[in-house]
């Protein structure tokens, strides 16, 4: 939905104006069409008779009370009159859907009723129709059944269908016309929310501007302390009241930058702002049905097993009229609250609300990951014309390769195995067929096949093909949990069942799969590993530029920015930055004589030298801390190493306050990590913890909750199979392999856990790099501008005397 000023219309694609005009029913995803196999609707297409049109553009304005209605779509066939006696009329249109076997059986979605009949009118008007035949056909998945419902009309009576859609979509249309008027007042008006802008920032909020305005993409590093959130929020916001962009999303990786995005927008709301502003969480984290069971939510969630899914849409449309009419945020715990007084599904609403505001919160899978991305705002014929901000940007090319990967394994199968006998013959026939599948992939693995030293065996094989029949495989066992989840979550008990969660999470597994077999190319490349009897294949995206790309078609221009974007051509590379992209550096606006860097050379971390150099470690952390008393983080590139040196430490210093990370710490232990690290001055504490581990990124200790870090080594991801693979893709892609798949993202993780020190511009502090690598290229080449005044420490007893004139 687009609402043009110049025109006074609101522009609004069929299927859209559907949805939001059938205003009354249930939630019930079991019903929910297929929308991914195209295939049906070509083998259809492709049958129709002489003189068929397909996919025929349609377009329809109307008058709405004192502004215009432009519906817009393409209907999938318009068979004219033929011999056959298909149609008794000039013209038949027929929308075709693809749909759970089911849904064969009864009525028609009110939803695609609507569609169809829209599509009607559309093209009774475009031709001066008086009289028209409408087909709605439905086909199963497999292309095997299909059922069509049929209707005759008057152009007059569909005229009249569209006018009582318009007066149910009322709310909507209106509210969609008057925010956009109001949006340019308030986004023009609206003040920066800080007296004084930050060195640095103008820059920002200006190149943020105008490659929104240009529909470019930006890639920007701001150190710490820019404030880079409120200053892209607000430089979007600024290109959105000008009219380019049809609304924001700000993309985050972790829940604590969601919250922090929430802030900036309260505080440009505070400043006079009067955008709208959501934040969405998955359907797991929202879900209030306590029937739902481990996990919340359902693939398939419906009114038998819901009471929030029950009568959802009739309750809908009143939930957003009064939560619009009283507020312009919207946090997760707001929409639970609206939600459970009135009744409806938190997730669901969260959407629908989505619709009506103008900044959107939410994690990067919501534009990225095919599974969950929000179809509403991205899926073909939305009006997709969003602005992207990318937070911490430096953290999305892994993620991307996580989301366009998928794996099996014979482990994990046979967990879900224990489920099988309450879950039925036909998942049963098809989990045991693809553990054999599985199991016949040892014979790939023939030549890099041995056993270890517990006698268990281990091997690999990479190859650039799917192994053939595996595919099938699992799109049969996805199929038969899916058909299961659609009978069986009828019933609450059911759902909050084990098996059926289990089930949902293995159809979760395939569907994944699928999208990944979908997108495979000579980006990915399949491998086989065998370990502790344990069979894994995964698809794994070594390359995700292309499919982020694709993710962003329906985006007008994006902003990636973070503290560390260096070097600008690998970032560029990865997230299909394309010919237009620009970069922008900005220096540190804090002042540089506030931070103290060395680099101390007489120290090796390389994995063998780890063991010997452990003590020598140790010195260095004495040495750094010995000037001034006061709080202290050493980060780590695993948690052996860690180990080994906090041994050392704290046998030699056992009066100091320690405290060190562990793996899988609890929510509650992280908190106490941080609460360590108190603002009492001339207290010794060090911290020992990992390098690209929860302490190293997104933690703000301002002041003298933290005086100084001490980066034990370069940050280089450990050697693994997949490492390496991305080394060999992009060496031959790019010639630079080693340092896209180790050096780059080390020092990215390094520059993150360096950026903890410096927080405000009063901070000061110390950050200690410890490796003798820090004394050559590639590694200085990668030293951003404001450690220009690093200095190279070649003996550790030349640390505390270089520190004490520092400090003092
Ligand atoms: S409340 Fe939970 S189970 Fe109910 S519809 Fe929403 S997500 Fe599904």
């Amino acid at each position: 939905m687009r609402f043009d000023r110049e025109k006074n219309c609101l522009f609004i694609g069929v299927r859209e104006f559907c949805r939001v005009s059938c205003t009354s029913g249930d939630i019930d995803l079991r019903k929910s069409q297929i929308e991914t196999d195209t295939d049906n609707h070509k083998i259809l297409e492709s049958g129709a008779g002489e003189g068929a049109e397909i996919e025929r553009e349609l377009e329809l304005t109307v008058p709405f009370t004192d502004f215009n209605v432009c519906l817009r779509g393409r209907v999938d066939i318009v068979h004219p009159a033929s011999d056959d006696g298909r149609t008794t009329l000039p013209y038949e249109v027929e929308e075709i859907k693809t749909v759970p076997p089911q849904m064969l059986g009864g009525a028609p979605a009110v939803q695609h009723t609507a569609q169809m009949r829209l599509y009607a009118l559309m093209f009774c008007e475009s031709r001066g129709v008086e009289r028209i035949c409408c087909r709605l056909t439905y086909v199963s998945p497999d292309g095997s059944k299909k059922r069509s419902f049929t209707e005759k009309h008057s152009a007059d009576d569909l005229r009249f269908y569209l006018a009582t859609l318009l007066e149910k979509a009322a709310f909507r249309l209106y509210d969609e016309r008057d925010r956009i008027l109001t949006r340019r007042a308030s986004a023009e008006s609206a003040k920066f929310p800080y007296p004084e802008l930050r060195s640095g920032q103008r820059d920002l909020i200006n190149s943020v501007y105008s490659a929104m305005k240009g529909g470019r993409r930006l890639f920007a590093q701001a150190p710490t302390g820019i404030g880079k959130t409120v200053s892209t929020l607000y430089g979007a916001i600024r290109a959105l009241g000008d009219g380019f962009g049809s609304r924001i999303f700000y993309l985050t990786a972790k829940a604590s930058t969601r919250r922090e995005a929430y802030r900036a927008a309260a505080a440009l709301a505070g400043a006079g702002l009067g955008l709208r502003t959501v934040v969405l969480f998955s359907r797991e984290q929202c879900c209030t049905n306590p029937a739902a069971g481990p996990g919340g939510g359902s693939l398939f969630c419906n009114p038998d097993s819901c009471p929030y899914a029950r009568g959802y849409y009739d309750r809908r449309d009143d939930v957003l009229r009064t939560l619009t009419s009283l507020y312009h945020g919207f946090s997760r715990s707001a929409i639970i609250s609206a939600a459970s007084s009135a009744g409806v599904c938190p997730y669901e609403l969260s959407l629908d609300l989505a619709e009506l505001c103008d900044i959107i919160i939410c994690d990067y899978n919501y534009v990225f990951d095919p599974a969950v991305r929000l179809r509403r705002f991205f899926a073909e014929g939305a009006e997709g014309d969003s602005l992207l901000l990318v937070d911490e940007a430096h953290n999305l090319p892994d993620r991307a390769r996580s989301i366009y990967s998928a794996d099996f394994n014979t482990a994990y199968l046979s967990d879900f195995g224990t489920y099988i006998p309450s879950l039925g013959d036909k998942i049963k026939e098809n989990a045991e067929e693809l553990i054999k599948q599985l199991k016949k992939l040892r014979s790939y693995c023939s030549d890099n096949l041995y056993r270890n030293d517990d006698g268990s065996e281990v091997g690999y094989y990479v190859g650039r093909e799917i192994p053939p029949g595996i595919g099938d495989s699992i799109a049969a066992l996805g199929d038969a949990c899916e058909s299961y989840l659609r009978v069986n979550s009828a019933s609450a008990r059911a759902e909050a069942s084990p098996a059926v969660f289990a089930c949902s999470s293995m159809a979760r597994l395939c569907r994944k799969w699928r999208s990944a077999a979908d997108a495979y190319d000579d980006r990915y490349r399949t491998y086989i590993d065998i370990s502790g009897g344990n069979i894994l294949l995964r698809q794994y995206c070594l390359d995700p530029s292309e499919a982020v790309d694709a993710a962003m078609n329906k985006i007008r221009a994006a902003v990636f920015f973070s503290a560390t974007l260096t070097p600008y051509d690998y970032f560029s590379e990865i997230l299909g930055g394309g010919r237009n992209a620009e970069y922008l550096s900005l220096p540190s606006p804090f002042p540089q004589e506030n931070l103290f860097i060395a680099a101390v050379t007489s120290v090796s971390t390389r994995y063998e030298d780890r063991e010997k150099s452990a003590k020598r470690m140790s010195g260095v952390i004495t040495a750094a801390v010995s000037a001034r008393a006061g709080n202290y983080i050493v980060y780590f590139p695993s948690y052996r190493y860690l180990d080994a040196v906090y041994s050392c430490f704290t046998k030699k210093h056992p009066g100091v306050r320690v405290i060190k990370q562990t793996p899988k710490m609890s929510q509650q232990e992280k908190e106490a990590l941080i609460s360590f690290f108190g603002d009492d001055k001339g207290v010794l504490r060090v911290g020992f913890c990992v390098l690209g581990g929860s302490f190293s990124e997104g933690m703000d200790l301002p002041g003298d909750r933290l005086i100084g870090t001490v980066i034990a080594g370069v940050g280089l991801p450990g050697l693994s199979f997949e490492r390496n693979l991305i080394r060999d893709y992009y060496q031959n892609k790019v010639e630079d392999g080693y340092n896209y798949a180790y050096t780059y993202p080390g020092m990215n993780r390094v520059l993150q856990a360096a950026g903890r020190v410096i927080r405000r511009p009063t901070d000061r502090g110390v950050v200690i790099l410890a490796d003798d690598r820090y004394a050559a290229p590639p590694y200085t080449a990668l030293y951003p501008p404001h450690w220009k005044r690093i200095r190279r420490i070649d003996n550790i007893a030349d640390l505390p005397q270089a520190l004490r004139a520092f400090w003092n």
